[in-house]
């Protein structure tokens, strides 16, 4: 399964859309959103420091109301504090990226309320584009960035793990089950935290490449607190569940063993400590801070008090949970189940989702962290510009 090609939010505004389903994301990013204005105030920490054009990215930036939310926050940060230091805001170069299959005509036809709503705030001028491609590679030219901004799209990996999938392994590995469980065994434990390591490393050398020395990042995504990466936390339960539900449908004729079998979610919420491990190793970003905030389920979207018995309330919730679940995944079950079991598939997920919330309180862990790029100091990136210069002339001069 080649993830950028098959994964992608559901389209559109309909009943099952990501636009209409997208309040848990929403929320998850307003936890991020004193960390993204802390960010964007360390970077214009005085007036002096305060560049002519700020490139700034959204990566994963999906479709619906949540794409340019947080372009929206960041444009009223610069200009406040522009503001405040009494000096014109800089010209503004805001890409949105996600992979090639996302709905971006769904965010270019919002895109003149956002200016409209910005242009109250920001007299400079301001540029938009889109980005599709991979997070996991490069995006953008060297230097261009100043702030990097990223919600609940770093726990998607860039494939599935090797391991998994090799023809001879898979019938014998994984079997029954499409994520980690509580029963795996190492080896497919080792194979999900390295492949989240070599993602995560190439996000960040490739982002060290894009963003001037001391640009910033802002980055948030589902992870856990334990060490375990199948505590309940780690939003393990999701993909259990979703297992559980297609297994059903085998033992009942519906689906092929052979293909649960050999589907795995290409999907990673880790621990702080391994995040830190893979930025120490990476070496280009300081890591400012690391926040860990407990979610409900639901979002918190369900109002307790409109439901008098335990049933009700979970089945409400229950169907909450799974029109988030579904506005996420479907798109990657699909391609691999087809498109005629997803209706069967997300009821039988719901009841076992309600029938779980009726008797447990388990959260989703959202990690939000804040880093740094390495300065290179004084007057060494003069230096070095100059010497690159001179070798690309002597090599010009020794070419003819
Ligand atoms: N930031 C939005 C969307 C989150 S959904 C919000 O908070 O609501 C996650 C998004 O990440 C999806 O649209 C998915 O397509 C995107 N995504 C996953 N892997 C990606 C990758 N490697 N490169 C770019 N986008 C990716």
């Amino acid at each position: 399964m080649e993830v950028a090609l098959v994964l992608h939010m559901n389209k559109g505004s309909g009943e099952s859309s990501y636009a209409k389903n997208s309040t848990l994301q929403s929320k998850i990013m307003c936890l991020g959103k004193a960390a993204m204005e802390e960010g964007i105030l360390k970077i214009l920490k005085k007036s002096s420091i305060i560049p002519e054009s700020m490139g700034i990215a959204d990566l994963g930036c999906s479709t619906g109301p949540n794409s340019l939310a947080a372009m929206t926050e960041i444009v009223k940060v610069i200009e406040g504090r522009c503001c405040s230091l009494g000096r014109p805001s800089p010209e503004l170069r805001l890409f949105l990226n996600d992979l090639f299959d996302n709905d971006f005509n769904n965010i270019f036809a919002t895109l003149p309320t956002f200016y409209n709503r910005i242009r109250q705030h920001n007299k400079a001028p301001c540029y938009i584009s889109a980005v599709p491609g991979s997070f996991y590679g490069r995006l953008f030219p060297t230097n261009s960035l100043h702030f990097v901004h990223s919600s609940s799209s770093l726990h998607w990996l860039s494939q599935v793990p090797k391991g998994l999938q090799s023809e001879e392994r898979r019938m014998l590995i994984n079997k029954g089950k499409i994520y980690l469980s509580k029963s795996s065994p190492q080896c497919i434990v080792n194979a999900y935290l390295e492949q989240f390591q070599n993602d995560f490393s190439l996000f960040l050398s490739s982002r060290a490449e894009e963003l001037v020395s001391g640009g910033r990042m802002v980055l948030s995504f589902m992870g856990r607190t334990s060490s375990d990466p199948t505590a309940d936390e780690s939003c393990y339960y999701q993909w259990e569940f979703l297992g559980t539900a297609l297994m059903a449908m085998v033992s009942e004729g519906l689906i092929e063993e052979e293909k649960v079998d050999s589907f795995n979610a290409p999907y990673y919420a880790p621990c702080p400590d391994e995040l830190r491990n893979v930025i120490e190793k990476e070496g280009s970003f300081i890591l400012d801070d690391v926040e860990a905030f407990p979610m409900e389920w639901d979002g918190g979207a369900v109002d307790h008090q409109q439901y008098t018995t335990v049933a009700e309330l979970s089945r409400a919730r229950g169907q909450r949970v799974t029109k988030t679940i579904r506005a996420v995944v479907e798109s990657m079950l699909e391609a691999h189940f087809g498109t005629h079991i997803m209706d069967d598939l997300f009821k039988r997920y719901q009841d076992i989702v309600a029938d779980y919330l009726s008797n447990a309180s388990t959260k989703y862990i959202n990690l939000v962290i804040s880093l740094r790029k390495k300065e290179t100091r004084g007057i060494m990136p003069e230096v070095i510009g100059y010497l690159k210069n001179i070798l690309t002339l002597e090599n010009y001069a020794f070419r003819k």
